[in-house]
């Protein structure tokens, strides 16, 4: 894909505050570190379009950005951070439940998970909650560059077993720093806007 442009356009907790363009929306999810804000910018060429490596304590919010004027990126908050409060937790889930739970736009969602470690419970809720809303999800394990390509099978299997993927559900190896794989992800987002 050609990026010709890729702008930010807002952050959003509540629904009003969501783009109201109605252009496609193709979200991204995962553990916070997962490398998430680094595989946007890799998809996007940007470097610094989504932060790296957001202050945990922040608020979290939806952000959305724009792509050569035709669909938006959402960059959904991430989970799984060691010290947050209950309050916190509860908000995280009322911003995701409100996204989620009703978003037209909404194509496709990547769910990001670390190649080299099983993913944990809250990735698997995190994947039967995005099959409950009936959304396509596709899996991206991240920083493929941090293990061999010998050990690629075996932790592909390790990812599809814990997170209960089907056979036909794609996991696609993306390495932000190698950028390798990038490829693989636009034309599963190509194709998901034909679907
Ligand atoms: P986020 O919290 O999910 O947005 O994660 P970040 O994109 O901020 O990345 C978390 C850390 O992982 C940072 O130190 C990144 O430099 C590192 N990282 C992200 N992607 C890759 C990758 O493809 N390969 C390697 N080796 N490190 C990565």
């Amino acid at each position: 894909m050609k990026i010709k442009n890729a702008e930010f356009i807002t952050s959003a907790v509540e629904k009003h505050q969501y783009p109201a363009e109605g252009l496609p929306e193709i979200a991204f999810v995962g553990r916070s570190n997962v490398g998430k804000s680094s595989s946007i910018n890799t998809l996007l060429n940007r470097k610094g379009i989504a932060r790296i490596s957001q202050n945990p304590g922040k608020t979290r919010t939806i952000n959305f950005y724009k792509v050569n004027e035709e669909f938006h990126f959402v960059d959904l908050p991430g989970y799984g951070y060691a010290k947050v409060s209950k309050t916190e937790q509860a908000k995280w889930g009322g911003i995701m439940e409100r996204y989620l739970s009703d978003r037209q736009e909404l194509c496709s969602i990547f769910l990001l998970v670390d190649i080299r470690h099983e993913p944990k419970e809250d990735d698997r809720i995190m994947y039967e909650w995005i099959k409950h809303f009936g959304y396509d999800c596709t899996v991206i394990a991240t920083k493929s560059d941090k293990i061999t390509r010998g050990q690629y099978q075996k932790h592909k299997a390790m990812i599809k077993n814990k997170l209960g993927l089907a056979d036909e559900e794609k996991i696609i190896l993306l390495s932000s720093l190698k950028k390798t794989g990038i490829d693989e992800v636009w034309d599963e987002i190509i194709s998901s806007f034909e679907r």
